[in-house]
């Protein structure tokens, strides 16, 4: 299964993909984009997340 994966390097941290899908994308102590741990990234908010991020940095591993 595929694992959405934040290109830090590009991400620009304007939280749009965490307002998106919240149970998927969260902002961590360090202040990195953190993808959370799930069984399933199918879902049609994770695929909302990728396709208005921005910087275009969120891809799938
Ligand atoms: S939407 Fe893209 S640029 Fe914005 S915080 Fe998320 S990964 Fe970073």
């Amino acid at each position: 299964m595929k694992t959405p994966v934040v290109d830090l390097g590009s991400c620009i941290l304007c939280e749009i993909c965490v307002e998106l899908a919240p149970h998927a994308f969260q902002i961590n102590e360090a202040g990195f984009v953190e993808t959370m741990p799930l069984d399933d990234y199918s879902d049609e908010n994770i695929h909302e997340a990728k396709k208005n991020c921005p910087k275009d940095c969120i891809i799938w591993e």
